[in-house]
């Protein structure tokens, strides 16, 4: 397999490379990962580049869980597979994303395969059922996982395989079955008990949570946050946004592959609310907020409009709006919503 490029930050997203995180965002002590200016773009025919995702910036500490959340397209899923190297060939990368001094990005496939999947990145993936082989019983995937590992042989391999099952709450009695003879939560069981084998530092779980009913929602990301405990980091992929607020101490929303805001979920799920206008919109599309769609459709990466990608679908629109906004405070808005008053002034001015 070709590997996917990796360049300056400048060629990817036009942009400065900040050092630091950004300004206003929640700094977590001592960061698992260290994501800076990570930007993907896919090479296309005829010298056409399509921004999955550019400029993504954040901090994940030790016990915290970072919830990146966006609707189906925005690019969470591409940046999930840039930090486990498994973007396609005509992928290109700028920026980096350092794990334990490791950059994931620049990281060629040997070290990724040999040290960070399943050791350093334990990824519960987004349909288990599909992740595990059908073919062969839980207990034989258990068993292969703890010897690839963690190099434990015959006759231990057995019981560490039934202490990863318990670990994740999967019960010893169905350790012999086959995927298809598993509920839908008891496979998501059997996937986090793989994820959980290597005891890595920084479990990132894509969309744990799709196609599940709501009491097994709860239950999965209780799971997850439970296993975070105080020696790994989570960073949860997904579009559900009460599976977020439920788990997670950041939150951090994406819009047509940009980050538009990064936030405390205290101050994003509470007082004072998402600033970012389509968060916020994303927020009260909720059935127990005020159960408004936010209005259009989000554009496709490939066509994006020129200036803010939001502008379209935002109420808040300018002139200013033309140029793309930074992310300062930790939202990317010329007129974040709790400054409402101003950008309704500037509204009207523009309209006059
Ligand atoms: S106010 Fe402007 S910059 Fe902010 S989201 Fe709306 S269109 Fe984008």
């Amino acid at each position: 397999m070709t590997p996917p490029k990796h360049l300056t930050s400048e060629s990817v997203s036009g942009a400065p490379v900040p050092d630091e995180p950004v300004s206003g965002a929640p700094v977590p002590d001592e960061p698992v990962l260290s994501v800076r200016d990570l930007s993907v773009r896919f090479r296309m025919r005829g010298q056409r580049y399509i921004a999955a995702v550019t400029g993504a910036h954040f901090d994940l500490a030790v016990g915290q869980c970072l919830a990146l959340v966006g609707e189906s397209g925005c690019g969470k899923s591409v940046l999930a597979s840039a930090l486990l190297g498994l973007l396609p060939g005509n992928a290109e990368t700028a920026g980096s994303a350092l794990l334990d001094g490791l950059d994931l990005l620049t990281a060629d496939e040997a070290t990724l395969a040999r040290t960070v999947r399943g050791r350093r990145v334990g990824l519960v993936p987004q349909s288990p059922a599909a992740h595990l082989t059908p073919v062969r019983t839980v207990r034989s995937q258990l068993e292969e996982t703890v010897r690839e590992l963690t190099g434990t042989r015959k006759p231990a391999v057995r019981q560490a395989a039934e202490a990863a099952a318990e670990r994740a709450a999967f019960p010893a009695d169905h350790l012999d079955r086959y995927p298809h003879e598993l509920s839908g939560g008891l496979a998501q069981r059997a996937a986090t008990a793989l994820a959980l084998i290597g005891d890595a530092p920084l479990l990132l779980a894509d969309e744990p949570t799709t196609g599940l009913d709501r009491d097994l929602v709860e239950r999965t990301v209780d799971e997850l946050k439970r296993h975070t405990g105080d020696h790994r980091a989570l960073l949860m992929i997904t579009h559900d946004l009460a599976a977020a607020e439920r788990i997670a101490d950041q939150v951090a929303v994406m819009y047509a592959g940009r980050i538009v805001e990064l936030s405390s979920a205290e101050a994003f799920f509470g007082e004072p609310g998402p600033r970012h206008p389509y968060a916020r919109g994303l927020l009260n599309a909720l059935p127990e907020r005020e159960f408004t769609p936010i209005p259009g459709m989000p554009p496709e990466l490939g066509a994006l409009p020129e200036g803010c990608a939001f502008a379209p679908r935002c109420a808040y629109t300018t002139s200013a709006c033309a140029h793309i906004p930074p992310l300062n405070a930790s939202v990317a808005c010329h007129h974040p919503v709790l400054d409402a008053a101003p950008a309704a002034a500037a509204q009207e001015a523009t309209r006059a």
